[in-house]
């Protein structure tokens, strides 16, 4: 289809003109995720297109600095163009950009497949690097099913997964997605996964059939940030260990810091089978997932070719992206980040119980680490997103999951800047 606009140009306002030209360029051939492509190339939607970022901070191209509010899509965790993770980049492309795991071995992956190994808890000793959370997760979904295969429990077949979970988009990972107004037109396409609102749910199901168990630990993040209850996963990770399911752990949000501990299932000192690691792998910089796995299921795929998992991809273990890792882990250790985290949780947990008793526009929020997500509307939607666009005037990036607004900054924001981040908040909200 012909993009359909006004002869005179794409825009209302007036702006730079390289502005104008990226934008046109985006509205005529641009394809957004998540998004409807025929409000975003409305003649009256103009798309902040940003050029540049330091620390919290993110610039556009007209020169307006925003907070970086939602850490660019959950993502960054030391701010951006952090000295240390540059560098880091910097000396591995004096090196090499990229070469191939598949048949050679790589300096930097090496090199953090030890260091992820030496983080994750107990019982995780291998490394499956792959490109984003969801084929971290397509990665644990084909070991399973193959494992069981050659373990002699070809019959465990069956996924269990939690009502309006979320593990990524490609056409696995979203089989056991459970947000309906994403996957509900692919259900059919994809793997037979059981979904079960609680753990006391899974009761019903035949365990013997099942291969395994997925959950996002401690918190879900696409169902608007929602919480377990405390005590949830070790007793869910009890009930699978009983019956010799297995259990995989999407840390692709909760890894890296964000609730507070560097994973998630540490709080309740869970190991699980498989741990997927993805957004805040790289810091923030590059596309690079990690599946995490123990010995046994590691030595399932031993013995001849016939065994082998016959899984990857062109950039696996991409060296920018491992070197960047690498430096994200050494930027927690040098500025003692996981040490300074609770200051700045309670301090966002107090600007955002204030927000919620002063403004009366809020209706719940809901909190993990720093994480947070704030509910502002009835429930019909569009009130998420205007306090989003509104927050956006008052120098606040961020965006609703419907109704609820995400906060999740980068673990380096400085109190004032939470400060910065709950006013424009408030502001939004009282307009
Ligand atoms: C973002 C996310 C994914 C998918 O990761 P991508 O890198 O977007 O593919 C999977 N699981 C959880 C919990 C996520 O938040």
């Amino acid at each position: 289809m012909v993009w359909q606009g006004r002869a005179d140009g794409f825009m209302v306002t007036p702006m730079r003109d390289d502005t104008r030209r990226w934008i046109e360029a985006d509205k005529r051939h641009g394809w957004h995720p998540f998004t409807p492509q025929g409000a975003w190339t409305d003649l009256d939607h103009e798309p902040l297109v940003l050029t540049c970022g330091e620390g919290v901070w993110l610039w556009d191209s007209e020169g307006r600095r925003y907070f970086d509010g939602n850490s660019s899509i959950w993502t960054n965790l030391h701010g951006h163009r952090h000295p240390r993770i540059d560098a880091a980049v910097r000396r591995q492309l004096g090196e090499v950009a990229h070469t191939s795991y598949l048949g050679f071995a790589n300096a930097r992956a090496s090199e953090l497949a030890e260091r992820l190994v030496a983080l994750a808890p107990d019982g995780l000793e291998r490394v499956f690097f792959s490109d984003d959370g969801s084929t971290a997760l397509e990665v644990a979904m084909k070991m399973s099913i193959q494992y069981r295969q050659q373990t002699g429990e070809p019959e465990r077949t069956r996924f269990a997964a939690f009502a309006n979970g979320y593990h990524g988009d490609t056409l696995g990972a979203a089989s056991l997605g459970g947000v309906s107004r994403f996957f509900e037109r692919f259900r059919r396409f994809g793997v037979e996964v059981d979904f079960v609102a609680d753990p006391a749910e899974l009761d019903a199901l035949d365990a013997s059939a099942l291969n395994a168990v997925v959950i996002e630990p401690l918190i879900q993040g696409v169902n608007e940030m929602r919480p377990w209850p405390p005590g949830m996963l070790a007793s869910l990770a009890r009930w699978c260990r009983e019956r010799g399911v297995l259990l995989i752990l999407d840390e692709v949000m909760t890894g890296f810091g964000r609730t507070g501990t560097m994973f998630a299932c540490e709080r309740e000192g869970v190991s699980p089978d498989f741990l997927c690691l993805a957004k805040g792998l790289t810091g923030g910089y590059l596309p690079l997932a990690a599946t995490l796995t123990t010995p046994q299921i590691y030595a399932a795929f031993l013995g001849g070719p016939e065994n082998a998992f016959y899984y990857g991809h062109s950039y696996t273990a991409n060296p920018l992206g491992c070197a960047a890792a690498l430096a994200s882990l050494d930027v927690f250790a040098e500025e003692r980040v996981l040490e300074r985290l609770p200051e700045k949780i309670a301090a966002m947990g107090e600007l955002l119980e204030k927000l919620a008793r002063e403004s009366g526009a809020v209706r719940e929020v809901r909190r993990c680490g720093l994480i947070a997500g704030i509910e502002v509307g009835d429930g019909g939607g569009g009130r998420g997103a205007e306090v989003c666009r509104r927050a956006r005037a008052h120098g606040l990036l961020t965006r609703p999951i419907r109704d609820t607004v995400v906060l999740m900054p980068p673990l380096c924001s400085k109190i004032d800047e939470l400060e910065f981040a709950v006013r424009a908040l408030a502001w939004a909200l009282g307009e």
